[in-house]
């Protein structure tokens, strides 16, 4: 008898959250931590419920499609552990300089084939100064952008100046991508060669360059449940415009090698709460998701995901893009459009919100 009555209060707590954050209220942290703690089966399938119906309120159908050109690979300085692109592991991974026009435009290309708005141009270094980098790379962006076959966006490390983000917006960049990766308390226990602050410093140059912010992190580091709450409460906190969730996987010879996978139901829990913290935003599912949710894969848009990376990721694979489109198409989802980050900062076309 006492554990029905306590079904139906977690229940009816989850409903009234969700009511709350469909009438465009904030829920406070320790609300946060409530829904990341849930456990049951029946209670995280409530809660993916109402993530899909806030979800459907603030995105509608719209689903965001987002890929990644690999745009210098491998011989980065920094030692972030789960990645193969440090130079710290010995990986196997790809290595080499800044590419070419070419296989950019052949990337964009591709995307435009499928439907696919942004392409991304990815490297793997600390970060970008002035200097003939910088200018090769605004080069870049000028290609994709007057190519007219995809937004251009970037991720390309730690930026230490004002002049840097304003040349990038010169050139044409749209969004950055920069993943905080984790909650502050955390980040030590992945990388040590750079700071949560540093990265929090570069995003703020972006921002006042006018560059909208493409910032998550990646799950099952070993992290807590806090501080993955803690980790979508700093992206509320910078106004993250696209948050992707990666999932880690882990990578032969880096320190995480062995690390074992989440299961699938506390993967779609957390994308359901980054929902209920994050309403507005695009919760993009970038890498890990394949080799992490097998068959579960559908239930990302359930759980409110609202944007997906396809194609292959940096260094890992991805299922095929034909595959993706046909999964969109059979849950009624609507890829082929363009996005604009406005839609964050307008009302809600259902609510006055
Ligand atoms: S900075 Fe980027 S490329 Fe370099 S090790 Fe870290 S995640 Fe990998």
């Amino acid at each position: 008898m006492s554990s029905i009555a306590v079904d139906v209060t977690t229940r009816q707590k989850i409903a009234s959250l969700g009511e709350r954050v469909l009438a465009g209220e904030k829920i406070s942290r320790d609300e946060a931590l409530w829904i990341f703690s849930l456990d049951g089966s029946a209670d995280i399938f409530d809660l993916i419920s109402w993530a899909n119906r806030i979800r459907e309120h603030f995105k509608g159908n719209k689903i965001h499609l987002c890929s990644i050109v690999n745009a210098k690979a491998g011989n980065c300085s920094e030692n972030c552990q789960f990645c193969s692109q440090s130079s710290f592991y010995q990986t196997g991974s790809p290595k080499y300089g800044f590419i070419d026009p070419e296989p950019v435009l052949e990337a964009a290309e591709e995307a435009s084939k499928n439907g696919v708005t942004a392409v991304g141009l990815v490297a793997a270094w600390k970060g970008l100064n002035e200097g003939p980098i910088l200018d090769e790379v605004c080069d870049r962006i000028r290609e994709l952008k007057e190519s007219g076959k995809a937004r251009p966006d970037a991720s390309l490390g730690l930026i230490k100046s004002q002049t840097v983000a304003n040349r990038l917006k010169e050139a044409g960049l749209e969004c950055y991508g920069h993943n905080l990766e984790s909650s502050k308390n955390f980040f030590a226990n992945h990388c040590t060669t750079h700071t949560f602050e540093d990265r929090l410093e570069t995003i703020k140059y972006l921002k006042n360059a006018g560059i909208k912010i493409c910032s998550g992190g990646i799950i099952g580091m070993g992290e807590s449940r806090e501080d993955r709450c803690d980790l979508a409460m700093s992206l509320r906190e910078i106004a993250a415009n696209v948050v992707p969730i990666n999932i880690l996987n882990p990578i032969k010879g880096t320190p995480f090698e062995n690390y074992p996978q989440l299961p699938p139901m506390e993967i779609l829990k957390t994308i359901a709460c980054f929902r209920f913290i994050l309403p507005r935003q695009e919760i993009m599912i970038a890498g890990g998701r394949t080799t992490n949710l097998r068959d579960m894969q559908s239930m990302i848009f359930t759980a409110g995901a609202s944007a997906l990376m396809v194609g292959n990721y940096l260094t890992t694979l991805n299922q095929p893009v034909e595959k993706d489109l046909q999964m969109l198409k059979d849950l009624g989802l609507d890829p082929n459009w363009e996005h604009n980050f406005d839609d964050q900062e307008q009302s809600c076309t259902s609510c006055s919100n």
